[in-house]
């Protein structure tokens, strides 16, 4: 039985265990955190990405661990609602979806339905990989060391092990700083996904999620780079900085800096100009981050967990890579293709700005103007146009 080395238990990691475990494969996951993390806010799982979902038998759980979100609305300074947009209908509308889903709980729907298949490590991660003799010798930081057929890297957006791999890979950073925070609910809150713009490049949201809590995120304007390696109070303090005078909700947002964990990013994309080196292959944002401005990451993920486990349990190792990255790569480069204007049209600088994107918000909105809507929602439609191999996956 071959035996394959994951590496990262959020979304690509545990989908991908899965289908190979499903396919016979002996599959080991190893996670750099002591357990499933479950920071961050709502994903999105579109078009093929909720398809894998469906194939995986887990469309039920996903709808019913949904957040409960109504709907998107642009607030002013003082929260009255500017433009609301209630919720899309099928799987590809709106601003909120009908699968509106904490990645945390994605996550352990993934987890929970691969544990079965694949032997899960936390707590641990890989220093060191040898390539040779047809397979992988694997060091890991606890000290022990396994041999491999097949290793794959699901690390996310600034996996530190594709260095190893791929020395010198630096994300290109779309100017956008994001701080993800889970504070505490209040009678204030409301099911909306409540966006505002506080001028200058800022811009808070908040929204509800199924857990009593609420999800709140601060993004900015920035050039400076390597905020991401700070740590967590060095960029608590550079949120406080930055969003000092900003209005709304945002004071409580910041007080809950102290108390509650958050989850902060330089948003970025990676474009390789391969995925794979000898039996070692990137899985997901490692490959082929769009960032969460593109709305794809998760679907990308999870189409690519599926994709992938397809080859590897039809053909040799090569085969397998050059195929995934044949059938996924189109797919990926529209993914990664933002609107234009992005992010700055979202985080206005000036006053006058931030009351253009208000009245245009007002206008996409309005009942006459629902087609503009469709243009300004944040998935790229073309990136959803893509059908799912059906190879004689393991599990179908
Ligand atoms: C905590 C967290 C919160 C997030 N919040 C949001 C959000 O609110 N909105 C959004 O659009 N996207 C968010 N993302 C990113 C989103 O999950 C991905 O864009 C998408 O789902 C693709 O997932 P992935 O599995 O490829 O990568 P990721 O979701 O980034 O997961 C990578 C996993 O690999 C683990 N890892 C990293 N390095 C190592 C290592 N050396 N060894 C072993 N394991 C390692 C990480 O701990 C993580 O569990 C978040 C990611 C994380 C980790």
């Amino acid at each position: 039985m071959p035996n394959v080395l994951v590496s990262g238990a959020s979304v690509a990691g545990p989908a991908l265990a899965y289908w190979l475990g499903r396919g016979g494969w002996d599959v080991t996951v190893v996670e750099r955190f002591e357990r499933l993390r479950d920071g961050g806010q709502n994903v999105d799982v579109r078009g093929a990405g909720r398809e894998v979902v469906r194939r995986m038998g887990l469309e039920d759980a996903a709808l019913a661990a949904g957040t409960g979100e109504t709907g998107t609305e642009i607030v002013d300074d003082s929260g009255r609602s500017l433009a609301y947009a209630p919720q899309g209908g099928g799987d590809s509308d709106g601003w909120t979806a009908d699968m509106e889903i904490l990645r945390g709980e994605l996550s352990r729907l993934l987890h929970d339905r691969s544990a079965e298949h694949a032997r899960y490590v936390f707590g641990d991660e890989i220093t060191a990989l040898d390539d040779r003799d047809g397979g992988v010798d694997v060091t890991f930081r606890g000290g022990g060391q396994e041999r491999f057929d097949v290793v794959v890297l699901a690390e996310g957006l600034s996996s530190r092990t594709r260095d190893l791999v791929f020395p010198g890979v630096r994300p290109r950073h779309l100017g956008l700083c994001m701080a993800y925070l889970t504070i505490p609910r209040t009678s204030a809150d409301n099911d909306r996904w409540r966006w505002y713009q506080a001028g200058a490049g800022r811009t808070a949201t908040l929204r509800p999620d199924n857990t009593g809590t609420i999800r709140a995120t601060l993004s900015f304007l920035t050039d400076a780079r390597g905020l991401e390696d700070l740590t967590p109070s060095d960029q608590a303090h550079v949120l406080r900085r930055t969003f000092h005078d900003a209005a709304w909700e945002v004071p409580r947002v910041l007080d809950a800096l102290d108390t509650a964990p958050f989850y902060f990013e330089s948003t970025g994309q990676v474009r390789l100009p391969a995925w794979s080196r000898g039996r070692i292959a990137l899985l997901g944002d490692a490959a082929y981050c769009a960032s969460p401005l593109s709305g794809m990451g998760t679907t990308l993920a999870l189409t690519g967990a599926y994709v992938l486990a397809g080859q590897l349990t039809t053909n040799p190792h090569a085969a397998a890579f050059a195929h995934y990255e044949r059938v996924m790569r189109p797919y990926v480069v529209k993914a990664q293709h933002l609107p234009p204007g992005t992010p700055r049209l979202a985080h206005p600088r000036t006053p006058l700005g931030v009351r253009s994107l208000r009245t245009a918000a007002k206008l996409a909105t309005s009942p006459p103007a629902r087609t503009l809507t469709r243009l300004t929602r944040r998935v790229p439609a073309p990136a959803e146009k893509f059908t799912l191999p059906d190879h004689p996956s393991p599990g179908r």
